[in-house]
């Protein structure tokens, strides 16, 4: 073992990443990719069973996030939805909608200010893009570049392109310290806790529930001052329903609270929810720091990745980017490091 930074002048290095989260997965992917030797180590048996990121809505909406992230959130978001396009094929860009009932008109106002690149678009419009919500909104707002996925797809896609990039991928092993590799990169979420002092868990709960009596073909955000609610088609009269955010680590099973305003919200946006089965009922615990944008920590041969809050898949790829640059030059050129790059 020597000094990282003598390391960081040869160009395979070997690299364990801690964690199969979506920062793992990319952070093992991009890694891989670049000719390192990955060691991908996750401590559950079964891919995904412990990940915080098998909940997740997955969508690419760096411009509607905007509303309530930090600015560094949106633009490195934006500057690698393609590298998200390109690993994989399974993702829809058709744009997100966002609604109001006519009492939240407010609502709309504000978010429209503070999330730019959309269109104002009308009821008619409204009745082209999603004809199962016809005559139910007077305006809205249509964020056309933005994309979801389907979330345990697009896990199980890049799990299988990090098998193929040539990875070796260890499941049922937990961790607990730092091997021979020349780095090692920690994307254990929550539990990194105690080298990462103040990371915090922000509960989430959402639903996944099937109907055939309504369709949406993209992410559909309903605005509420108290309950604001999105809703992401997954295909195959799946739709999942999200999500909560509350200031708690509490991860055990959805409130009645909860599924009452979730619930009530997606049948107020359209009482056809009210015939949906409920497939799928669960609660997660977001990592995050205290302003909820996620960061690379370095200590020596150990980065550590984590902080993802409600934007671990947008900024997934940004923060691989920035790893790959750091083991191998050191320092990271690209744009948008320095806001993602821990003091
Ligand atoms: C309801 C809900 C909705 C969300 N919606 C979105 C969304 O639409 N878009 C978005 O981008 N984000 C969303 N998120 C947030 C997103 O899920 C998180 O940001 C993301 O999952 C964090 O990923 P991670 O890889 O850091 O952690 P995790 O997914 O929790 O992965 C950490 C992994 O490390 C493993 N591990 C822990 N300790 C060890 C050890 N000692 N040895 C080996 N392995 C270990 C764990 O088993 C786990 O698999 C949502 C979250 C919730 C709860």
């Amino acid at each position: 073992m020597t000094d990282p930074s003598s390391q960081s002048r040869r160009s395979t290095l070997s690299i364990d990443v801690v964690g199969a989260g979506i920062l793992g997965l990319w952070q093992a992917l991009t890694l891989a990719r670049a000719g390192h030797r990955v060691r991908l180590i996750e401590a559950s048996q079964e891919p995904f069973a412990a990940a915080q990121s098998r909940f997740a809505g997955a969508m690419l909406a760096p411009w509607c996030e905007a509303e309530a992230a930090e600015p560094i959130v949106r633009d490195a978001g934006i500057a690698v939805m393609d590298l998200w396009r390109e690993a994989f094929p399974g993702i829809t860009t058709a744009g997100t909608l966002v609604l109001a009932q006519s009492r939240d008109m407010t609502e709309l106002r504000r978010f429209a200010r503070l999330a730019p690149c959309h269109i104002v678009i009308d009821a008619s419009r409204i009745d082209d893009l999603e004809p199962d919500l016809a005559g139910r909104f007077p305006t809205g707002l249509h964020f056309a570049q933005e994309a979801h996925m389907r979330t345990p797809a697009a896990l199980a896609a890049l799990l299988a392109l990090i098998r193929a990039a040539g990875a070796e991928v260890r499941f049922g092993e937990p961790w607990d310290k730092p091997g021979d590799a020349d780095y090692t990169i920690d994307c254990r979420g929550l539990a990194a806790r105690a080298e990462l002092a103040t990371l915090r868990g922000v509960r989430g709960e959402r639903l996944l529930v099937r109907t055939r009596d309504v369709t949406l073909h993209r992410p559909v955000r309903l605005l509420h001052p108290r309950y604001p609610l999105y809703i992401v088609p997954w295909g195959d009269g799946l739709h999942l329903i999200g999500a909560t955010v509350l200031e708690s680590e509490d991860p055990s099973p959805m409130t009645v609270r909860s599924a009452l305003e979730l619930l009530g919200m997606a049948y107020a946006l359209s009482p056809a929810f009210g015939e949906a089965e409920i497939i799928e009922v669960s609660a997660g615990v977001r990592p995050a720091f205290p302003d909820n944008v996620p960061r690379v920590v370095r200590r020596g041969r150990i980065i550590h990745v984590n902080g993802a809050h409600r934007h671990g898949f947008l900024l997934a790829p940004a923060l691989a980017r920035i790893v790959a640059d750091l083991v191998a030059h050191g320092h990271s050129d690209w744009d948008h490091a320095a806001g993602l790059i821990a003091a």
